[in-house]
């Protein structure tokens, strides 16, 4: 048998190399606590190592939900979902299972302004962050921006390599800003990379119907359509407004 005092300088060694900074840092301590518990060699093996686990996942959850820029404060515990009609709350509870990423089936979602779209589509991307997805967030118009920059760069196909990452992209607010040729086309251009490759969430005050207005000509919007409604599921939600009921609530009951 190896003599104690290299045994610890060999694993000190080992668990540094293999990054197992829990298992180093908890080993001794827990090596005692399985002594005066009698635990069996497993037990002691499984406490050491789920601390280890739980460790890094949180860590991994930190690092997924601040590249994922979702606004932190639009989460399921903040959001009423008994404002939701019956079947929205239910689309909801499978959706946030994340099922939908591995066939890349996008989500749309529909319906006047302070319907709670944004926050919705927010709060099930951090339902998929604490499940270990790659979730990303942007506003449509800040996304169309950064494309057009990075195509005037030359570097448009780096950046939807770079998108192709996450799973899924939120693009909330599409057609919320009246945009130029060029933005529809880099917009459009994304679309169609992703499609069948990787889910987007998109939400909209524009019905289909007005789409043209987003992507200028008949062929184009039909084309953006096709694509993104081909494997989708699509929310309407379709609500006084949030922020009115709320002003108004306060004014009744001041
Ligand atoms: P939309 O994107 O449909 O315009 P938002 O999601 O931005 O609407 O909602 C408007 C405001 O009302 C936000 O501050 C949001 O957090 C809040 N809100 C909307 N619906 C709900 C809800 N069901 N529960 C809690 N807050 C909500
Ligand atoms: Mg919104």
């Amino acid at each position: 048998m190896k003599a104690h005092e290299h045994i610890k300088e060999d694993l000190n060694n080992y668990l540094k190399r293999m990054q197992l900074s829990t298992v180093r840092r908890r080993y001794e301590e827990l090596s005692q606590k399985a002594q005066a518990e009698s635990m069996t060699y497993e037990q002691y093996l499984w406490e050491l190592i789920n601390e280890e686990y739980q460790e890094r996942r949180c860590r991994r959850i930190e690092r997924l939900l601040k590249e994922s820029r979702l606004p932190m404060d639009k989460t399921m515990s903040t959001f009423d979902m008994k404002r939701m009609p019956r079947k929205i709350a239910q689309q909801a509870k499978v959706l946030q299972e994340g099922e939908f990423l591995s066939r890349n089936e996008n989500i749309l979602a529909f319906g006047n302004p302070g319907s709670g779209k944004t926050h919705l589509l927010c709060a099930i991307g951090h339902e998929l962050v604490y499940r270990e997805c790659r979730v990303y967030y942007t506003m449509c118009a800040n996304l169309v921006q950064e494309l057009l920059l990075a195509k005037r760069e030359l570097r448009l196909p780096a950046m939807l390599k770079k998108l192709s990452k996450y799973k899924p992209i939120i693009i909330d607010d599409i057609g919320y800003i009246p945009q130029g040729q060029e933005e529809m086309e880099v917009l459009f251009t994304l679309l169609a990379d992703r499609y069948e490759r990787g889910s987007v969430m998109i939400t909209s005050n524009l019905p289909f119907s007005k789409w043209e207005k987003i992507f200028k000509d008949p062929m184009t919007t039909a084309a953006a359509i096709d694509r993104l409604i081909h494997h989708s599921v699509i929310l309407e939600i379709n609500l006084v407004s949030y922020r009115m009921e709320q002003a108004k609530g306060l004014k009744n009951n001041g």
